[in-house]
């Protein structure tokens, strides 16, 4: 660690384990640094032993409409501390600088942070992740979109297929439809499997390999039950 910028950040008031933090380095490296550039901690034993500002708190500072002057006065902490927290946890105070969600990313990014709080329009306060783009994005939009276009190049290639099972006919509920490899020494792509994530084409491409099963006779398929009616494997293709 650099002695310029280890000793700004000591003079912005922040404590061994906020740098650390910020770093991602244990506390007693950064006490190590400290010490090696001849640095005074501020109110080293006082910092270490309050740790970082608790949510809770400031949530409740911040919904009193206290500025991050007040905050840090009411807190006994810097300024910079306060800011700090308050990025961490995707909060804002209402008058001043730095409330807009424009800002907030700014302020996320300047602070090297991978994942930050940040207010979602359709889940709230939630935790956003930094992606390759540079752009933070609310993780539960992210998952629910995956979980949609998986749907929905299920539900086509089921229709593609029929729609319903070639045994019985069964067609209420798409989840309990599988695709069944007619030869499966030639299955490449699992279509059935949730956490693939191949392009249509290939999934397509796949799919006129198989059949289309409800669970129920995919089970008496597997277990040689019953067999595969002579017509349902010549399908037209497309
Ligand atoms: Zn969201
Ligand atoms: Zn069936």
């Amino acid at each position: 660690m650099d002695r310029t910028s280890l000793e700004q950040l000591l003079r912005q008031g922040l404590s061994l384990a906020e740098i650390a933090e910020r770093f991602g380095l244990h506390e007693s490296t950064v006490g190590y640094w400290v010490g090696k550039h001849g640095l005074e901690a501020v109110h080293r034993e006082r910092s270490a032993a309050r740790g970082g500002l608790g949510r809770r708190q400031l949530e409740a500072l911040v919904e009193a409409n206290m500025t991050i002057a007040q905050i840090a006065e009411a807190v006994e902490r810097s300024k910079a501390t306060v800011r700090y927290w308050l990025t961490r946890y995707g909060l804002s105070t209402r008058g001043g600088v730095g409330r807009r969600p424009a800002e907030q990313v700014q302020a996320a990014k300047r602070a090297g942070l991978a994942t930050a709080e940040m207010l979602c329009p359709r889940h709230g306060t939630t935790e956003f992740g930094l992606n390759a783009r540079g752009y933070y994005r609310c993780k539960r939009c992210r998952s629910e979109a995956v979980a949609r276009r998986r749907r929905k190049m299920k539900s086509i290639l089921v229709q593609e297929a029929g729609g319903r099972c070639c045994i019985c006919g069964y067609d209420r509920n798409m989840r309990a439809l599988h695709f069944h490899h007619l030869e499966p020494e030639l299955k490449r792509h699992s279509i059935n499997a949730k956490g693939v994530a191949v392009a249509l084409e290939k999934l397509r491409a796949e799919a006129r390999k198989c059949v289309l099963l409800c669970s129920n006779c995919h089970a008496e398929v597997e277990d040689r039950m019953v067999s595969i009616p002579a017509g349902a494997q010549a399908r037209s293709p497309g």
